[in-house]
This record gives structure tokens, sequence and C-alpha cells, in this order.
């Protein structure tokens, strides 16, 4: 299939780009390069643009004869999002409705959606079954919340088939070891632990000791990166088959609290991480885990890296290899 996939110079974009050229698929990246690394798609035809623009993406449909779009482009710090909500509605909403307008305007009618366990907002239930509620209790939640609805109502209207992928914790890096996370700023847990473990942080700060957990840290649901890049592969094809559109989560199904991640990645490198202990990040829920049976079985999918330390050796490969990231 010919695809383009917004955003694919990211994370979780160029592992997808990897899992699809596995898979045969013709790939053409478009990314504005705001946080995407040039290097994290070598040898795959990038268009260096931005999502927002109708002309260019109509231009790179007929030029390629796109078929799918995959769409991962859009802001995704929730801190960010509190403090600057505009940047988020324009970049995730606004731009979002330019993509599926120039898709219906240009006859390419297969979506399949960078989604969020923050649509969810704080849990009633856990693990988290795609029927919870949404109750987003932050803009970037709620910023991509809106992009599914509208997805649901292109459908309607102009027969849109889409697939959201709501991932949990993203995670580790391509067992190759040649591409993996690099973010400025880096937020996430796992890569600042490895930093951490690096000498490239004097220590890691955990974010707070009190919730009502049986350690008294948080507890996320991790999963491999390149596990999601698979789940994006079968729904491409489940939309080839005719599905008309469905909303998966994506996580193990498995919490694991950030003192059991530090103690999982000490395991990995050898080594005592060094942590000092703060108070709670806003906007944190206590646990956040994934219902996945969905996916599973509906399309098939299994992670491959389920297991916690696999996922950190992973990353850790990724990280002591490239310390400074695509950087260097
Ligand atoms: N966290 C932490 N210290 C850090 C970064 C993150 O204790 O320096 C915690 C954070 O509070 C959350 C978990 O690690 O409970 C995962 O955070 P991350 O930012 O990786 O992902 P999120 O859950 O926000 O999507």
């Amino acid at each position: 299939m010919n695809i383009l996939v917004t955003g694919g110079a990211g994370y979780i974009g160029s592992h997808t780009v990897v899992e699809l050229v596995s898979r045969d698929h013709h790939v053409v990246v478009l990314d504005n390069l705001s946080k995407g690394h040039k290097a994290a798609v070598r040898g795959i035809e990038l268009v260096h643009g931005d999502t927002g623009d109708t002309g260019l993406l109509k231009d790179v449909f007929r030029k390629h004869n796109i078929e799918a779009v995959i769409h991962f482009a859009a802001s995704s710090l929730v801190g960010e999002s509190v403090r600057q909500p505009a940047g988020y509605y324009h970049n995730n909403v606004v731009k979002g409705l330019a993509l599926l307008d120039a898709m219906v305007e240009s006859d390419v009618r297969r979506l399949i959606f960078s989604s969020t366990a923050a649509v969810y907002g704080e849990p009633v239930e856990v693990p988290i079954p795609e029927e919870h509620p949404t109750a987003p209790t932050n803009p970037y939640g709620a910023t991509k919340l809106a992009l599914e609805g509208a997805m649901r109502w292109y459908g309607q209207a102009h027969g849109l088939r889409c697939v959201s992928l709501r991932y949990f914790n993203a995670a580790g890096a391509d067992p190759s070891g040649k591409i993996g996370e690099d973010h400025d700023p880096e937020t996430h847990l796992i890569p600042l632990v490895l930093k951490a473990a690096a000498g490239l942080a004097s220590h890691l700060e955990v974010f707070g000791t009190d919730y009502p957990t049986p350690d008294g840290a948080c507890v996320r649901d991790y999963i491999h990166v390149s596990d999601l890049a698979a789940a994006h592969a079968l729904a491409l094809d489940a939309l080839a088959a005719g599905t008309p559109a469905a909303v998966y989560n994506l996580g193990n199904g498995n919490g694991y609290s950030v003192l059991e991640v530090i103690k999982a990645a000490e395991e990995v490198v050898g080594k005592p991480i060094k942590v000092k202990y703060g108070p709670r990040r806003s906007g944190d829920p206590a646990a956040l885990v994934a219902g996945s049976g969905r996916i599973m079985a509906e399309l098939g999918w299994q992670p491959r890296f389920a297991d916690l330390k696999t996922i950190i050796e992973t990353a850790w490969r990724w990280h002591s290899s490239h310390p400074f990231g695509f950087g260097k």
C-alpha cells in the first residue's frame, strides 16, 4: 500500500515506518522537523512540510498515489498543553481537520490516528477498557479526543474510515539500536532514568510518593514502541479488509510503579541509579493500565516485548550508543 506517515520522523512515527517498510509498504513521510529527526528516517522519502498545509497534502497524495494516512504529527506534552492550550488546539485540532479535509477532497479514505490514554482522564476503572468514559484532564487529551470525534463524523458524512489507537506509555527502542527516543526537552520516565544511569543527569526525581498504590509511586503501563508500530500495520490491514471504524487501547495490561521501573533499569544497567523523591507532578493520575483485549481479539495483536526489563534493555541499547540522541 502507498502510505503517508505524518510525523514519521518522530519517536513512534519512525518506528512505525520501519515496521511498514518491513511489510513491503511504500512509505512517504511528512514532517515539519519541529520535533522529529531527519536521521530517524534514512532511506525514506521525507517531505519537509506541515500537516496544516492542505495544498502540499493534496500534491503528495496525488504524486505518490497515497491510499492511507497514519497521522502522528501533533504536540504531545501534557504539562505544556496546560500552559499553552491554544498551540495544542491549533496543532492537534485545526491542522488535524486540514488533514481530514485534504483526504476527503483527494479521495484518500483510510486513516490511522495516533491517540492516547489521556482521553480517559482520571480512571474510574483499571484496567481501562475502550468503553471507559472519556473525560480528559488536560488540553493534550482533549485535543486528541476532539479529533477522534471529528473523524467519526467525517466517517458518517464522507465515508472516511478511521482507526484510533489510544497508546498508554510508549517506551523502548528498535532492537537494532539504530533508532530510539530523542525528545527535547525529555520528560519521559525511562529515558530520564537511563540518562541518570549514564551520568548525563545527576539523579532521577520521583514525582510523588503518596499515591494510593502499593509503593506510593505512580503506576503506568509501558508498551514497547515496536509493538505499537506493529499495531498500526494491523490496523491498516483491517481498514483494507473493510473495517469502517474502530478504537483500540494499546498497552500490555501490566502496571509498573516508578520505583519498579527504576529497579528494573538498575538490573539492566548493572549499577544503582541515584534517586531523589519530590512532590507529585500536577495532572498525573495514580494508575493507568490498559485493557487491550479488544485489539487482541479483533486484530490478533500480541506484544512481542511485553516484559519491562526487555523494554528497558532495548532503550538502553539506544541511549548508551547514542547518548546525545540523533544529534551527535
Ligand atoms: N515520572 C517521574 N519522574 C520523572 C518523569 C516521570 O517520577 O522525571 C513519573 C510520572 O510522574 C509518571 C511516570 O513517571 O507517573 C511516567 O511519566 P511519563 O512522563 O514517562 O509518561 P506519562 O505517564 O506522563 O505519559
